[in-house]
């Protein structure tokens, strides 16, 4: 029983190739294909040029004019289809001049590694240039030509091995290694946002502990000292991770938020809140306080950093409880609010009121009284004499 996705990609190359073209399922999917490993993603190539590509398929838009992609969407799924191309003459170690090719072999020689160099035809035959099938079979991780002529074209493709490391569990071949520790120095001219991508598809891949030792020791992260000094310690003692608590270990060492890569509004807010949750615990002052407003999030991340460090002073539970004991979780929760005070206390617009809000805060979350607001005025009088 073949999937829709692959029943699907089939009817497109059938369709290509009634119009004369060629046509191919190329890259992941058939290395996939080949080790068992389900995919959900499948790349054409073709020698069809963009503009015939959307002749054929009514149901198209075109993605890249520059990478010559027209995505077609057969029966409500989507697939690329890539006119074959070659690349030359890249420019600052990451972007290739792109042109159409006219033929197959030329398109698999701009490929990555062997293992993504595999062509399938619409009767599951592979089509292998590169003994892609027999570098599959030894699981290992090689480039399609020179290592170091590959790295020095386009420095991402260090990433991506150590990606497929992550994601296969595979070996990289010698020279490819060899040739990734020479060209290490060229990550400089990828982009953060790049490189951020490449990691978190690393971190979130089931193999990254096999990565690790030498993705530290190829130096490919010597622009990025804190994370290098991060996963260095995570080498160590391993546990798997995802980005945010790998920077959150970051920041842990560096005693500031590692700024190592773009961060997002969100990440950003993320990392500062479970920093500052991590520090109230190292230093032994979390308190009722500390839990209002509790960002749960933010929290968990700072438990599991503290257990990352082997620093449990508290037990994660026993702080949930304390959280779901008190009475209210905010200062907006309280019966009383800014107005109230200013009536009753007959005073205008000053700190005063904050102060009194904070302290009734303080009583009710303390269980000293209720969250009432004839208790809570009460209180307030005897101690501010209203
Ligand atoms: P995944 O399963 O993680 O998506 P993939 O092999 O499909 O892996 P993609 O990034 O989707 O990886 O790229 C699709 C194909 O395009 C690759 O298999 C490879 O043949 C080619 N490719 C992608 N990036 C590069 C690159 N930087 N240099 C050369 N070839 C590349
Ligand atoms: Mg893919």
């Amino acid at each position: 029983m073949l999937d829709d996705i692959l029943k699907n990609a089939i009817l497109i190359l059938k369709t290509l190739e009634d119009n004369g073209y060629e046509a191919y399922m190329v890259g992941g999917f058939p290395r996939d294909y080949v080790l068992g490993i389900k995919s959900d993603d499948i790349d054409i190539t073709t020698n069809a040029i963009p503009s015939e590509v959307q002749r054929i398929f009514p149901n198209n838009f075109f993605k890249s004019i520059k990478f010559q992609t027209v995505t077609v969407v057969m029966n409500s799924y989507t697939y690329e289809v890539t006119t074959y191309r070659t690349e030359s003459n890249y420019k600052d170690h990451r972007h290739p001049y792109t042109k159409v090719s006219t033929s197959l072999k030329s398109d698999i020689r701009r490929r990555d590694f062997t293992i993504n160099a595999l062509c399938m035809d619409k009767e599951l035959n592979i089509i292998d240039y590169t003994n892609g099938l027999n570098d599959i079979k030894n699981k290992v991780i090689k480039t399609v030509g020179s290592p170091d002529v590959r790295f020095f074209e386009d420095a991402l493709r260090m990433f991506r091995a150590f990606r497929f490391v992550s994601k296969l569990n595979f070996k990289i071949d010698i020279e490819t290694y060899q040739a990734i520790k020479k060209n290490a120095h060229l990550v400089k001219y990828i982009s953060k946002e790049r490189v951020k991508e490449e990691l978190i598809k690393m971190l979130n891949a089931p193999y990254f502990e096999e990565a690790l030792p030498q993705l530290i020791e190829s130096k490919i992260l010597s622009e990025y000292k804190e994370i290098e000094h991060a996963l260095s310690y995570l080498y160590a003692r391993y546990r798997k991770v995802d980005l945010i608590l790998l920077l959150s270990l970051a920041t842990f060492f560096k005693g500031s938020i590692c700024e190592e890569l773009i961060l997002s509004k969100r990440e950003r807010k993320l990392l500062e809140k479970i920093y500052e949750y991590t520090k109230l615990l190292t230093s032994r002052s979390f308190s009722r306080e500390s839990l209002l407003d509790l960002d749960i999030e933010a929290f968990d991340y700072s438990f599991e950093l503290m257990n990352l460090l082997d620093n449990l002073t508290y037990n994660k539970d026993d702080v949930l409880d304390l959280y779901y004991s008190l009475p209210i979780k905010s200062i907006r929760d309280l019966a009383v609010n800014g107005m109230d005070i200013k009536k009753v206390f007959k005073i205008k617009d000053s700190p005063q009121i904050g102060e009194m809000l904070k302290r009734a805060l303080t009583l009710v979350i303390h269980s000293r009284i209720d969250n009432n607001a004839h208790e809570i005025i009460e209180e307030l009088k005897k101690e501010y004499n209203g």
